[in-house]
């Protein structure tokens, strides 16, 4: 299985990666995760792409597109994968059908989770991850144990830096422009399917897998 999730930032189009990894036996390759790691490491690639994740803008294609490359031809990702955050603009969209087309291979569903952008701010308002580990929290989706620390080590709970409202306003200004075409892109190779990204964790992946099914 083969599948790319579409949706604005904070559509839960991560969450619903990871369970459909699971389901499908296929690795989750969410760019932001592995620009994360990159900033946590220190590498060249992770402080060019802080620049521009800090302010809400994308890392530009060409830092992306090789690095997904690369991702696609290592032997996990043979059998299928869930792309998490990419493509992002209509040339990432090109670059990775050339690569798919180099590997015989083509994309089997492109899952469109949608979310009102009103519902987008209060839910990223609400975020918070732990500084050390990475972990996620939510103050209504998924409270920490003590308030505002993390359960797996104690630390003080922060808000991420792409998650303060003026930048969240941005992110969702740039998916518009920049990603929202994906959607007819996609659709008009026939793959796309596309969800009501309010309901909860569960109903969402009720309906993609429904989807995948009928397809
Ligand atoms: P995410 O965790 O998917 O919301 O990504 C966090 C940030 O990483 C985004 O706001 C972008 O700055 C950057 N990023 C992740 N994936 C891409 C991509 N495919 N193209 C450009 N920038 C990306």
């Amino acid at each position: 299985m083969k599948l790319i999730m579409l949706g604005a930032p904070g559509a839960g189009k991560g969450t619903q990666a990871s369970v459909l990894s699971e389901k499908y036996e296929v690795p989750h390759i969410s760019t932001g995760d592995i620009f994360r790691a990159n900033i946590k490491n220190g590498t060249d690639l992770g402080k060019k792409a802080k620049e521009y994740m800090d302010q809400g803008l994308l890392v530009p294609d060409e830092l992306v597109v090789n690095l997904v490359v690369d991702r696609l031809q290592q032997e996990d990702a043979k059998k299928g994968y869930v792309l998490d955050g990419f493509p992002r603009t209509i040339p990432q969209a090109k670059a990775l059908d050339a690569e798919l087309e180099k590997q015989g291979a083509a994309i089997d569903y492109c899952v469109d989770v949608e979310v009102p952008d009103e519902v987008i701010v209060d839910r990223m308002s609400g975020r918070r991850v732990c500084p050390k580990c990475g972990e996620p929290y939510h103050h209504e989706f998924k409270i920490p144990k003590v308030d505002n620390v993390c359960d797996k080590d104690g630390e003080t709970l922060i808000l991420r830096k792409d998650d303060e409202p003026e930048t969240v306003l941005k992110r969702l200004n740039v998916y518009h422009e920049q990603t929202q075409p994906l959607i007819d892109y996609y659709s008009s190779k026939g793959i796309l399917v596309e969800v009501d990204g309010t309901k909860d964790v569960k109903g969402v992946t009720e309906q993609i897998v429904a989807s995948l099914g009928e397809k």
